[in-house]
């Protein structure tokens, strides 16, 4: 049997991870790193050859790897093959494509990470077969990934689908982490509820958040992160079950801004908030997105790739390629 191999990278601010895969999807050996960004613009790609070069696996030649392909948290630069002035890594490119491939004599492909995600979900997971299909990630940020009729859409700059800066509050109260007002991520993010979650607090009476298990929390940490509000909400608080709900119906705004823009047939959803908090993110799109979206409702599930649909989507990018 001619089984196929590639590299697959999923490069983010804070880690790194890489597998050795086969066009089956079995994962041979994998690799996870904090991403070094203190070492110049060419430090990210030293770091993903060397990783690449320690994978052993045996009976398996480097050689035989037909490539290298790297999902990435943008923005990209798709036609230099590396980062643009990435959030959190303090140069103004990072090349990418040609150091590895150079480095490696690996045919090296790169893609924005979301994506990258749901190429991973159309080829290995709920999306086999699927023409018209979007990924979601509610995760430190927001993103997505959308096929339409079988195109993987990408953009002039490789952005088409960057729905996380879709806005959800013409009112603008609160600030995103690329600079405008309203945007969803600057809501339902992980890495700003903790703001979405103060804004509401505000506007309630201090009596009814004295009571709450929020304002233990508070206290004790700070600021509420999005893993102390879930948890809250888990242990049965009523105000943090209100935040949930309200935090869901936001999520369901931007799920009825993708259905109507892309008419898909199905939207997996992946990342961290959802993978740890499923009933309490899925449960209220679900109740809420009708409320919102023209379009007839597709069916919305959790990835059944976890946290593993970027590598798998970097694995499919070397195998099928963009369509
Ligand atoms: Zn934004």
């Amino acid at each position: 049997m001619g089984r196929r191999y590639a590299f697959g990278v999923d490069l983010g601010g804070t880690n790194v991870r890489v597998v050795l895969g086969d066009d089956e999807g079995r994962i041979l050996a994998r690799l996870s790193e904090r991403t070094e960004i203190g070492r110049g613009p060419e430090g990210i790609s030293k770091q993903i050859v060397r990783m690449i070069r320690s994978m052993r696996v045996k009976g398996f030649r480097l050689d035989e790897a037909e490539g290298v392909g790297i999902g990435s948290a943008g923005p990209l630069d798709l036609k230099r093959g590396g980062l643009m002035n990435p959030t959190n890594i303090p140069y103004e490119f990072v090349p990418l494509v040609e150091p590895i491939s150079d480095e490696l004599g690996l045919e090296t492909r790169l893609l924005n990470d979301c994506s990258t995600a749901v190429m991973g979900e159309r080829f290995f997971g709920a999306g086999k077969g699927m023409d018209n299909l979007a990924y979601i990630t509610l995760s430190t940020g927001i993103g997505g990934g959308v096929y339409v009729d079988g195109h993987l859409l990408i953009g002039k700059d490789g952005n088409a689908t960057e729905i996380g800066h879709f806005t959800v509050d013409y009112d603008g109260r609160l600030i995103c982490g690329c600079g405008k007002r309203g945007h969803w991520e600057a809501y339902c993010s992980g890495a700003n509820i903790p703001n979405y979650v103060d804004l509401i607090l505000m506007e309630r009476e201090q009596s009814e958040v004295e009571l709450s298990l929020l304002s233990m929390i508070r206290r004790r940490e700070g600021k509420i992160s999005a893993r102390g509000l879930y948890e809250a909400a888990k242990a049965g608080d009523r105000l943090a079950l209100e935040i949930v709900d309200q935090i869901g119906r936001l999520n369901a705004v931007g799920f009825a801004c993708v259905n109507d823009a892309y008419d898909p047939s199905l939207i997996t959803v992946g990342g961290s908030i959802t993978l740890n908090n499923v009933e309490l993110v899925m449960n209220p799109i679900r109740r809420y997105i009708s409320e919102h979206s023209r379009n007839r409702i597709p069916e919305i599930r959790v990835t059944p790739l976890g946290e593993d649909v970027v590598l798998y989507g970097a694995l499919a990018l070397i195998f099928y390629g963009i369509s």
